[in-house]
């Protein structure tokens, strides 16, 4: 039997498009690698998002040389964001001839079809779909947990940040259709599944792309909440399309998780209007605030770009100010990230790296602050972890998740298993995790 091995680089999309793969392959006879000497195919999902994923991704071609040369047989595959773009299929074909097979974001459901005819014609094969056609229904999918799921509901974005390569490499959006979604999760239910989470670029844009209905993401969370599920969760949210609906169903329905992330991406409203995101500081604010005032137990993260181009000192204190303000339970920062093709890129930028650093510490210093805060309020109360199994960081601890998201760790006892919701009693925060035990 043939072995496959597949590194994911990336958002949750790639990582749940990786599980699709993994499906088709074992679908066709594959079976996963124990370790990626071993596999007979070695695929590489990519990520576009940032100038250094796509860095770290031609370091990792050139270290698969050496294994393409010690089996020859050996396939080598680089799909995902990246492999969409012309110039880095070129790129590819130039510098790094022992990679067999290069595909996109819009053909992944054509692997196994594409393999044979690597094996047949014993040759590489670069296949590239310009345009992004159909929803395929019914793929075959290798999840990696039991007890939870991703589940796209969605394909591309229409927003078109003006920093962002998504809509270029993902192609215009797409929703599939309620029918096709609520049986998916059902058969997750089914199958044991406690926790879903609705995967799409732009998750509250739901439905609009589908004609023959009104059927908007509100009246999907209402549907899914009717079934017997324990938790939703969703991502990712534009501020701008989070309606008042969408709210009150959140509201109205617990089992909808008390997480929403919602990017914010800078707090002035002239960087706002400079990266196309539609909203002001004032109209975020306020939708801050009314999410809070309607869900009062809610968390709230965000992501937040700086030193984009032009950034001056005022704009990023109105950043400051905002997540100041906000009190955001944590927060993934980066610095600005030129990606050829966007309009962002041709925005001049004169503010030096050390400066963006630095800016990039003040916030990172603020926002542990605020998280620490936030988690202290935590200290003493009972939560319900939905339990993971062994830490990734200490193999002597277990660790779950609340419906806040919160990582919490705690002591195992023969009483819960992976996969179980249980009560756990907080004693102690830090930056990014709490600490507890099982009662
Ligand atoms: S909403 Fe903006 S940042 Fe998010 S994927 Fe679409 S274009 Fe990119």
């Amino acid at each position: 039997m043939k072995k496959y091995h597949i590194t994911t680089f990336g958002c949750q999309m790639n990582v749940h498009d990786s599980e699709v793969l993994a499906g088709l392959l074992e679908k066709s006879g594959y079976s996963p690698a124990a370790s990626i000497e071993e596999a007979d195919l070695i695929l590489l999902n990519t990520c576009c998002v940032r100038e250094n994923a796509e860095n770290r991704l031609y370091g990792n071609i050139g270290n698969l040389k050496s294994l393409k040369e010690q089996n020859p047989d050996r396939i080598i595959g680089v799909c995902g964001c990246m492999a969409q773009q012309a110039t880095v299929v070129e790129k590819i074909r130039e510098t790094y001839p022992h990679v067999d097979l290069v595909f996109g974001t819009h053909n992944l459901h054509e692997l196994p079809r594409m393999l044979k005819q690597i094996e047949a014609e014993r040759s590489q094969l670069y296949e590239i779909w310009d345009s992004e056609g159909e929803i395929y229904e019914g793929l075959p999918v290798k999840r990696t947990e039991p007890f939870r799921a991703w589940v796209t509901i969605m394909y591309g974005c229409d927003n078109f940040c003006s920093y962002c390569i998504v809509p270029y490499v993902r192609g215009r959006e797409r929703s599939r259709g309620p029918e096709a979604i609520l049986t998916e999760v059902k058969e997750l239910i089914a199958s044991g599944v406690k926790e879903i989470t609705l995967l799409g670029q732009n998750v509250n844009s739901y439905g609009r792309d589908l004609q023959e209905s009104n059927f908007n993401f509100a009246e999907l969370l209402k549907e899914i909440s009717a079934l017997d599920i324990k938790r939703i969760r969703f991502q990712t949210s534009h501020p701008k399309d989070l309606s008042d609906e969408l709210i009150q169903v959140m509201a109205d329905h617990p089992q909808i998780c008390r997480h929403l992330h919602l990017p914010l991406q800078s707090g002035s409203s002239r960087i706002l209007k400079l990266m196309n995101r539609h909203y002001t500081k004032e109209s975020y604010l306020e939708l801050a605030e009314k999410i809070k005032t309607k869900i009062p137990a809610i968390a709230l993260t965000t992501d937040i770009i700086v030193g984009f181009p032009g950034e001056t000192e005022a704009d990023f204190e109105d950043t400051l100010d905002l997540v100041q303000k906000v009190g955001y339970d944590g927060a993934f920062t980066f610095i600005y990230s030129p990606r050829p093709g966007t309009p962002a890129a041709q925005i001049e930028d004169p503010t030096p790296m050390d400066v963006k650093k630095a800016r990039l510490n003040r916030l990172i210093e603020l926002q542990n602050r605020i998280s620490l805060q936030k988690n202290r309020a935590f200290v003493g109360s009972l939560t319900e972890v939905l339990v993971e199994g062994v830490s990734e960081k200490n193999p002597e601890v277990w660790s779950g998740r609340n419906t806040q998201n919160k990582l919490i760790h705690f002591k195992p006892t023969s009483k819960v298993k992976p996969g179980d919701l249980a009560i756990v009693r907080i004693t102690e925060a830090r930056t990014f995790t709490l600490e507890g035990e099982l009662l």
